[in-house]
């Protein structure tokens, strides 16, 4: 029988791997984990984690605007962004160790550096340029910014990556994009005071979510003075003057201090020895799996953001727990990529899961539309102009919740919980026996009773 090293070898740091090695070494198995940059990955590192930290950063000033309704007196305040960077550094390296101790505490070995495939067996380590063997080798790389290549000037721009250093804030930015990337850098940026220009070539922001919320973020955010340029592109950033000039095909020349592109992320697969051990990849460059997230060689899996099926921390997890099932409990596992509930950080927040209303009416002859349009109870003394919308899309022969979308403050708190509901099947009568919490914002989803209008063959009657 052969003898291997490791009995699974990993490539890469972030969500899915860490998670693959740190439940395979607690099952007493001999694994080792590689990562080339820092441990926590993209979601720790330059991902959710100090996005989110971010976001809680830029709303203080509305905050700040708000307590006067409701008799305050804010003193004079100030920001400062070094302040903010070191503590997101701190926090963002207290969680790095915090992955590493789980991973330690597990007796898995940790590597750090590049590891590149081999064969199907065997992985190089770049820093020292020896290789090891693995029965198995789960391969989670994620991605990373697309750089734009096409784009002349685009080396003067940043991505997501760079945003979390930069060295001071700008007074101005210009993002490119209109996926939840772009749209929280924009409500982030904005909130703390910097004047932000989002440009996106598509007719709409957030092109895969529910057209009411995405119509309501765009004018809530323009109301508060972000201005959103739709079908329009860069052409090209140039040095001028100490600052950047962009470029676009419709709106002239705009000044920035800096030009952020967020227009979506590549497969991190190149260089990666994926050719010479077999392992096939997609047109992007996305790792192909099967079912199992294991690869076209069967001694590899491959799972998270490289394989470009879900990009989201939690579903990189899920695939990782599927591979252990699948693996190492003799539990074949498919994971499960059916109503994922997902937010957007934005000012004001997006809560979601389940069908579009736009999906819905292609899926289902008969659809029942509840939504409801209302000012939160914070905004009556505060005086904010936000609106909330909720909106629930019923199957009208089964009865059962296919989409719950919301827009406004906690939208992502309640689509966690909403998630529970539709992925159990919950219909609209159990949310009409659901006594509601009063007051909140969030009793509204269990009070609406009639159906605000129908669909029927995809047309609104
Ligand atoms: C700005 C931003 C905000 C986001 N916000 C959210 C959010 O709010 N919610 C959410 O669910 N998701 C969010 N995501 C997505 C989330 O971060 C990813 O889906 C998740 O991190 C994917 O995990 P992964 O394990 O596949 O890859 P990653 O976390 O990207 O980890 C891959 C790791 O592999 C390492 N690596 C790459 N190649 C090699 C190699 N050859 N050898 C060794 N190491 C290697 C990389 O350095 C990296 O650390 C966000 C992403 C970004 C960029």
């Amino acid at each position: 029988m052969t003898s291997y090293n490791y009995d699974l070898f990993v490539i890469g740091g972030g969500s899915g791997g860490v998670r693959s090695a740190r439940v395979a070494a607690s099952l007493g198995k001999k694994v080792a984990i590689a990562e080339e940059y820092r441990y926590g990955g993209t979601c720790v590192i330059r991902g959710c984690v100090p996005k989110k930290l971010f976001v809680y950063a830029a709303q203080f000033h509305e905050h700040f605007e708000d307590a006067a309704g409701f008799g305050w007196t804010v003193g004079e305040n100030s920001f400062d962004w070094t302040k903010l960077i070191a503590a997101k550094d701190s926090e963002i390296a207290r969680l790095e160790g915090l992955y590493k101790k789980g991973l330690a505490g597990a007796n898995a070995e940790i590597l750090e550096t590049r590891a590149e495939l081999v064969d199907a067996h065997t992985v190089r380590l770049v820093n020292t340029g020896k290789t090891v063997s693995a029965k198995t080798i789960v391969i989670a790389t994620g991605g990373r910014p697309n750089p734009h290549a096409a784009l002349p000037g685009n080396e003067l721009c940043i991505s997501s990556n760079e945003a979390f250093d930069l060295q001071e804030l700008p007074k101005s930015i210009v993002i490119a994009g209109g996926g939840y990337i772009a749209v929280e850098f924009a409500n982030i940026f904005h909130g703390l005071g910097v004047e932000t220009t989002l440009i996106y070539r598509g007719m709409e922001i957030l092109s895969r979510f529910d057209q009411d919320l995405r119509r309501g973020l765009h004018e809530a955010m323009t109301a508060k003075g972000i201005r959103i340029l739709c079908q329009e592109t860069l052409q090209k950033v140039s040095k001028q003057d100490g600052h950047l000039l962009v470029e676009t095909l419709n709106n002239g020349a705009l000044a920035a201090d800096v030009v952020m592109l967020a227009l979506g992320r590549i497969p991190n697969t190149e260089g990666l020895g994926l050719e010479t051990a077999g392992v096939k990849t997609d047109a992007r460059g996305a790792i192909v799996v099967d079912g199992y997230s294991r690869t076209s060689v069967p001694s590899i899996y491959a799972l998270g953001d490289v394989t470009d099926r879900v990009q989201l921390t939690p579903v990189a997890i899920h695939e990782a727990m599927c591979f252990i099932e699948t693996e190492y409990k003799n539990n074949p596992t498919t994971p499960d990529h059916e109503t994922i509930a997902t937010a957007v950080f934005s000012q004001p927040e997006i809560g979601t899961v389940g069908l579009t209303e736009e999906e819905a009416s292609k899926r289902y002859k008969e659809l029942e539309v509840y939504r409801a349009q209302f000012r939160p109870l914070k905004a009556t003394l505060s005086g904010r102009g936000e609106k909330m919308i909720m909106k629930l899309i019923v199957d009208a022969s089964s009865r059962k919740v296919i989409g719950a979308h919301i827009l406004g403050h906690d939208a992502g708190e309640m689509a966690q919980i909403l998630g529970i509901t539709l992925k159990a099947g919950c219909t609209k009568d159990d949310f009409d026996r659901t006594m509601a919490v009063h007051p909140t914002a969030a009793e509204e989803l269990v009070t609406m009773y009639a159906p605000s209008y129908r669909i029927r063959d995809g047309v609104r009657l």
